[in-house]
């Protein structure tokens, strides 16, 4: 391909007769339809999408025409492609039509129509090379964004409003279908955020598109710059969530030293396990777990269904490291950010700690990894930290360091030979071997008649 016969984008001029313009693609909504102003039969379909060239520019483009060749054409590429658009009209920003779009640098957009214009696929592989770093630069200003920490500080004065977000993913859900009263089918999907201030965070989706593209990463391992994200107060939940909308732009991994901090956080945070253990909000509370599971049903509901749920099981304690040095059972935190933190640390490690100007604080807990069986099978390495661990255990991580070794083993011993009643929350993993990591929320050893109630009916489902 020839590419001295295309135009940047910088140098578009409405004079210009058969444009060509390159790019690869940042933005892009789905498909919608209109009636035809003087035919109200005929629909018109209608999508957008976003290019760009150079980190300093990009251009909102839309196409407009019948129905297959509308959805032909946007079936033909997705975000992060990269395209040729040949022959578009080069038009002044309109403010009314430009509000859906994403906000651009350049003055004018693009108008793709049947049969003038083309849009393909870019095959030039140094021409994509080149492309594709633009993918990673935020369509605004890197270091304009909120934390999570300043959109909840800000809280409901954020209601309607539209700003710049960067965060970590922590979840993908799946996406919901739902069909509208009108009869239009749509879809839902909520990402959960998370920084070194906030544990959870509801980013919600409703674009096929930026659903697709979402749905490509995997969590704990992805950080997020949302250009133009939606905050609002859900009244439902008493919280804020962001929405990704027709003019938000979603960049992945984005190249920019915050991002990179960010990343460096979320992949500790990951490795160490502390984002399994977040408080109220993502787990229901102890009390309302009543489904009973042996350990291979758990295993087997698992590997059905990739969404996090939560059981209860009866079952033995069968691995419990008690024994070992107390370092290893206890591991000090950061208290602002929840990073790991040596016992005698005088700051934090974490370059993008909130409290990095204030003296250090941080807090102990207990960090135990135990296994549990029945007569089904094991769940290894299960974690037990913090709060569930001190009220299993029945003491303060204080009391445990100060324990003796017979002490402790007979702690041990209590739960090793007794079957307990056990709240777990099961979450799909690609990490572990198993595919699924265990957190324990709460263990206690099991009352023997309702052991013997549950495990009668667990037999009857053999
Ligand atoms: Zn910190």
């Amino acid at each position: 391909m020839a590419f001295h016969s295309y135009i940047s984008i910088s140098e578009l001029h409405p004079s210009f007769s058969h444009p060509k313009v390159f790019g690869v693609v940042i933005a892009k909504t789905d498909v919608r339809s209109f009636p035809n102003r003087k035919n109200p039969e005929i629909e018109r379909f209608t999508f957008g999408f976003t290019i760009r060239d150079s980190p300093d520019f990009f251009i909102n483009v839309s196409a407009w025409g019948n129905q297959a060749y509308i959805t032909s054409l946007a079936d033909n590429f997705r975000i992060g492609d990269c395209v040729t658009v040949e022959n578009p009209l080069v038009s002044s920003k309109d403010p009314e039509k430009d509000k859906f779009c994403p906000a651009t640098p350049s003055h004018y957009r693009l108008l793709v129509v049947e049969p003038h214009s083309q849009v393909l696929l870019c095959t030039d592989m140094d021409t994509v090379d080149g492309l594709l770093p633009l993918m990673h630069l935020p369509a605004k200003d890197s270091a304009d964004f909120y934390s999570l920490g300043d959109i909840m500080a800000n809280g409901q004065k954020l209601d309607g409003a539209v700003i710049n977000i960067l965060a970590a993913v922590k979840t993908i859900s799946e996406a919901k279908q739902f069909t509208t009263s009108d009869g239009r089918r749509g879809q839902r999907m909520e990402v959960k955020l998370f920084d070194d201030s906030v544990s959870s965070f509801p980013l919600v989706c409703w674009d096929k598109e930026s659903i697709q593209l979402l749905q490509t990463l995997v969590p704990r391992e992805a950080v997020l710059f949302v250009a133009d994200a939606k905050t609002s107060f859900d009244s439902f939940r008493g919280g804020m969530v962001a929405t990704v909308n027709s003019r938000s732009v979603v960049t992945v991994n984005p190249d920019s030293r915050e991002a990179s901090l960010l990343f460096s956080y979320a992949k500790q945070m990951s490795e160490s396990g502390a984002l399994d253990h977040d408080e109220a909000a993502d787990h229901p509370s102890v009390d309302s777990i009543t489904d009973v599971y042996t350990v291979n049903q758990l295993k087997l509901k698992a590997k059905e269904q990739p969404d996090t749920f939560c059981g209860l099981t009866y079952s033995f304690i069968s691995k419990l490291d008690l024994d070992s040095s107390v370092s290893r059972l206890i591991k000090t935190r950061c208290s602002k950010c929840k990073f790991q933190a040596a016992e005698d640390a005088q700051s934090c490690s974490n370059q993008l700690c909130p409290g990095r100007e204030q003296p250090f604080s941080g807090a102990a807990a207990f960090d135990l990894l135990v296994d549990v069986s029945d007569h089904t099978g094991t769940l290894p390495a299960c974690s037990l930290r913090g709060a569930a661990a001190e009220q299993t255990l029945g003491c303060s991580t204080d009391e445990f360091a100060g324990w003796s070794d017979d002490q402790r083993s007979a702690l041990k011993w209590k739960f090793l030979l007794e079957r307990c009643r056990l709240c777990l929350k099961i979450c799909p993993s690609a990490r572990t071997k198993s595919g699924i990591r265990t957190v324990i929320l709460a263990c206690s050893v099991a009352d023997p008649g309702e052991v013997k109630q549950h495990m009668s009916a667990v037999l009857q489902q053999l």
